[in-house]
């Protein structure tokens, strides 16, 4: 049996990342940087005043005091009249540029002005209250580096770069296919012995967060030919990942039928609880998952191998979600022979986070991702005990939570 790191990493090997795009700025958001941003320019462009005041020479409070013959006014979005000689001020507003010979602002609150004349009252140190020139980005930085992806922060800072545009990378297109005699899709009523189709719908949500784009191929039964005939419509797509039958009973097909579409497998036992044999190969240069059905199984495994291999194809540099290393607040038991991912809400106790299970951790209950914040790795055999630590994998931002 493979750990879950050496299929992982056997996963990755084998992906590429996909081409790239143009995309209007605010488009940007969320998708992966395929080339760095470079200033061509000083940011700010010129030494500013941060506060609403006097630029000064600071020189001229050396003695302690100063009065200032008043000779100008600067409002921010205009060029100072002239350069500030000595014995000189100029009224200036919160970004407006420093006139030449000025290296500091006294805030107006400090000092005493009647008109043409101020009273400064003590000395101001050179710089005071200057925003420098190339304070924030200096010209020929590279303020952020391609693979990373794009927040608001840095749509804001393409905008003020110039960048009408940005080169990201292509979001890869996954096809989903359900497979199972029992299913019922959605609108469809349930007729006897059936179940709804819970995993093309988790699925393509865990694409879409992935930054990939879904297509749904629908629910196919358990019939060889009709898999075999339901994938290749699926050939579009970057990425085929198929749910249920990849286990060892009569009618799992799902191998058979990606073998008969000249599919290359690497099946593997991936010891990890939940998860069962999942299965991974190449199909015409793509890649094709085999995830086992149970929905909560089939979440954990795309969590876990999938959504990586998307992340890589948007050439992202850090693939994995964030770990952090967080006390349990109740028991967390492992009793398997495989390590487990238990679902776990991150609450706060008193002022720290810790792991608290989300209830029962069979693999069809679903509402056991629903109320997780994340996975607590927890070795075959081994229970956490409360205030022993354990380590999550954060699968989303905490947010405070109605009870
Ligand atoms: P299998 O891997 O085909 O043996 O399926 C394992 C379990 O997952 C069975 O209980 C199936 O009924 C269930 N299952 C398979 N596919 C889905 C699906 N798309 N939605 C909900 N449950 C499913
Ligand atoms: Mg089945």
């Amino acid at each position: 049996m493979l750990s879950v790191e050496e299929a992982l990493e056997q996963i990755l090997s084998r992906i590429e990342p996909l081409g790239t795009e143009l995309v209007e700025v605010l488009a940007a958001l969320g998708r992966v940087l395929a080339e760095p941003v470079v200033s061509r320019m000083e940011l700010p462009p010129w030494p500013n005043s941060s506060m609403d005041g006097y630029a000064i020479r600071s020189e001229d409070t050396r003695g302690g005091s100063a009065e200032l013959a008043v000779v100008g006014r600067i409002v921010a979005g205009a060029l100072p009249p002239r350069p500030l000689r000595a014995g000189e001020a100029m009224r200036i507003f919160t970004g407006a540029p420093l006139p030449e010979g000025a290296d500091a602002v006294v805030p107006q609150e400090d000092v005493d002005a009647d008109g043409a004349r101020i009273a400064v009252p003590r000395r101001v140190e050179s710089g005071a209250h200057v925003r420098p020139a190339g304070e924030d980005i200096r010209a020929g930085d590279v303020v952020v580096g391609p693979g990373h992806v794009v927040g608001a922060a840095e749509v804001g800072l393409l905008a003020t770069l110039g960048y009408t545009r940005a080169r990201v990378y292509r979001r890869p297109r996954v096809a989903i296919l359900s497979t199972g005699n029992e299913l019922a899709d959605l609108g469809a009523e349930p007729g006897p012995g059936q179940i709804p189709n819970t995993n093309t719908y988790s699925l393509m949500a865990q694409v879409l967060e992935a930054g990939g784009e879904p297509v749904s191929l629908g629910v196919v039964p358990d019939r060889l030919e009709a898999i075999v005939e339901r994938l290749r419509w699926g050939r579009a797509a970057d990425v085929l990942v198929s749910s249920a039958g990849v286990s060892v009973g009569e009618l799992d097909l799902v191998r058979e039928a990606l073998t008969q579409c000249g599919a290359e497998l690497h099946l593997w036992k991936v010891a990890m609880r939940p998860g069962k044999p999942i299965t991974f190969g190449s199909l015409e240069g793509r890649p094709v998952f085999g995830l086992p059905g149970n929905p909560v199984s089939a979440m954990v495994t795309f969590e876990l191998f999938v959504r990586p291999a998307l992340r890589r194809m948007q050439g992202c540099v850090a693939v994995d979600r964030p770990r952090i290393v967080v006390p349990a607040l109740e028991p967390i038991a492992n009793p398997g022979g495989r390590r487990g991912y238990l679902r776990v809400t991150l609450a706060r106790d008193g002022g720290d986070y810790g792991a608290r299970l989300t209830g029962d951790q069979g693999s069809g209950i679903l509402r056991s991702m629903v109320l997780a914040d994340g996975l607590a790795m927890v070795p075959p055999g081994t229970t956490v005990a409360p205030g022993e630590r354990v380590e999550v994998i954060v699968l989303r931002a905490l947010e405070p939570r109605a009870a």
